[in-house]
């Protein structure tokens, strides 16, 4: 089905020089133009254009794909299962309010758009599905299985959830009454105390390289029993309490082997299904709060030029969150701050009440709006410019307050209430005050993400690169081969709340700078420039 879901070379045909269609791929040139800026004694700036040529390569052949879920028994594994079967083989339920088709709304990648140019005749912008800019898995083909450490059956498992409409579970039933996920691993010191309870498949003993070894027996066996040629594995497990970075235990890629093979208190569940995922060769992502990618992993991924992505599911209050600071910051209005309070009565909502649970996810939701604000400091002073000003040593530069807080209310299950306050300061001393309430399913947010996120890491593994002279440059610069992406997606950013990127590199968090991001770059393995909004056309005469 998914090759004739994604015919070779995609939807439409770039015609240009740089832009090849091959038996097994496309082949595209880009060059990524930017600008380099020199600050001078003066505090003048020098801007100098920058100009870096590369050729992409995208393997078209999709083949068969598989879809690894830790935590499959949880609201989002069970809801991203269902979805996936009922659209897979089109059940249709009924409701209140009438008969409900299946849908992939609130994916990037199913539901949304790209401008691909204006039409040659009318002039009028033309648009396609982001899905169908490259050949990528549609989410009915994934082969889905996944670990959890309660072992309820899967139909089970989604009555639990309480997310999905009585009528389509029992529709369902059929195709996930057999499905049992396979042991997880269970150190309880990890997550909350009252997860204990449902804590019944487990592989046995303590001994954490035997665990480690177990689960790479898995990747491989479910690679090998369903005949895929790619896999993804994804953590949408429970959010685990931050682990401790110790030198000498998992501070390097040799450390955190030593480490796991000495069963060490501070390797956790989680960082175990990343180093196995690692080693396998397959890519992982996080899609809870915790420090899952402790140097020692990232060292590990780098290492074996295995993909990671990260951390932590951007689903709704943060989603909003970095629109509306965004915006408030590019207006030039100065949040003061910013109060968030979250209540869900979900088992996502229970392991959080538990402190050093809730830690983590305070530390992710956290950082969201910390690059607008560095980004201008006409409305925060930045450290140098306060110590400037007062006399005083400045550490830290001028930030809004922000704080976040959740609380498990059990009666509203897996419909979370966020409520968000940006107190702002405006012209001439004003104020102004913004309150948004948000209500909706969590796992409904939850679950097109995880589509996305493993469609477009899949992706990534068929995309390779290599960098060729500068278009006035000797001849002898070209790289003869080529490789794969960095090892950290931060492509994948528009999906996570505190993205993971390249060290040394920037964090981006708002919302449509990753969204371009990401759509500039799959323009780019197809030849195409990013659609700036420049529209010279309808400037000029
Ligand atoms: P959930 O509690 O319903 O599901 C988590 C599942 O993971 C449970 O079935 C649990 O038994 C299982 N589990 C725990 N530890 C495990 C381990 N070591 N190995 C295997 N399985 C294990 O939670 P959920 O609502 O599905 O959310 C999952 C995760 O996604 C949470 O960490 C949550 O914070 C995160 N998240 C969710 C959203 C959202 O919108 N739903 C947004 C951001 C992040």
């Amino acid at each position: 089905a998914s090759a004739a879901r994604a015919p070779e070379g995609g939807r439409f045909r770039v015609e240009s020089e740089n832009t090849t269609y091959e038996a097994d791929g496309i082949r595209s040139r880009f060059v990524d133009r930017g600008a380099e800026v020199i600050r001078g004694e003066d505090g003048k700036y020098t801007v100098k254009k920058t100009e870096t040529a590369y050729e992409f390569f995208t393997k078209s052949r999709v083949g068969k794909v598989g879809l690894l879920l830790v935590g499959l028994g949880g609201n989002n594994g069970t809801t991203t299962l269902a979805t996936h079967l009922a659209n897979k083989h089109n059940i249709s339920w009924h409701t209140k309010s009438g008969v409900q088709t299946p849908n992939y709304i609130g994916s990037l990648v199913r539901a949304s758009t790209v401008r691909l140019g204006t039409d040659s005749e009318t002039g009028k912008d033309v648009h396609i599905p982001m899905g169908d800019m490259l050949p990528m898995v549609h989410p009915d083909d994934f082969v889905i299985g996944g670990w959890d450490i309660s072992g309820m059956r899967m139909d089970k498992a989604m009555e639990r959830a309480q997310v999905l409409d009585w009528d389509l579970q029992r529709q369902l039933g059929v195709y996930m009454k057999d499905i049992k996920p396979m042991p997880g691993i269970y150190y309880p010191d990890f997550i909350a105390a009252n997860q204990a309870d449902r804590a019944d498949n487990l592989l046995p003993g303590s001994d954490k390289q035997a665990h480690l070894e177990h689960l790479r027996s898995d990747i491989r066996g479910f690679k090998a029993t369903h005949d895929l040629d790619n896999l993804v594995v994804l953590w949408t497990a429970n959010t685990e309490r931050y682990a401790e970075i110790i030198p000498g235990v998992n501070d390097t890629a040799d450390n955190l082997l030593a480490a796991i093979k000495a069963s060490h208190d501070e390797v956790s569940p989680s960082t175990i299904f990343a180093v196995a995922a690692i080693l396998e060769g397959v890519p992982f992502i996080n899609g809870s709060p915790q420090n899952t990618f402790v140097p020692g992993c990232m060292e590990l991924a780098e290492r074996h030029q295995s993909f990671i992505g990260g951390d932590d599911f951007k689903s709704g209050q943060t989603k909003v969150k970095s629109v509306l600071a965004e915006f408030l910051v590019n207006a030039g209005i100065k949040p003061l701050s910013i109060a968030s309070y979250n209540h869900l009565g979900n088992n996502d909502g229970k392991n959080l009440s538990s402190h050093a649970q809730f830690r983590s996810k305070e530390i992710s939701k956290s950082s969201v709006v910390d690059d607008m604000v560095a980004a201008n400091p006409i409305l925060y002073k930045t450290a140098a410019q306060l110590t400037a000003k007062t006399g005083e040593v400045h550490k830290k530069g001028e930030h809004p307050d922000h704080i976040v807080v959740i609380k498990h209310v059990p009666a509203v299950g897996d419909s979370k209430r966020a409520i968000d306050e940006y107190y702002s300061e405006l012209l001439m001393g004003g104020r102004n005050v913004m309150n948004i309430f948000n209500e909706c399913e969590d796992s409904l947010l939850a679950t097109p993400l995880i589509f996305d996120l493993a469609i477009l890491a899949e992706l990534l593994t068929r995309i390779t690169y290599r960098q060729l002279p500068a278009p006035n440059a000797a001849e002898t610069e070209t790289e003869t081969e080529f490789k794969p992406l960095y090892s950290v997606l931060s492509l994948l950013s528009f999906m996570l709340k505190a993205p993971l990127v390249k060290p040394g590199t920037d964090v981006v968090n708002s919302l449509n700078r990753q969204r371009n991001g990401l759509e500039a770059f799959l323009k780019a393995c197809v030849g195409l420039e990013g659609s700036g909004d420049l529209m010279l056309n309808t400037r000029v005469w």
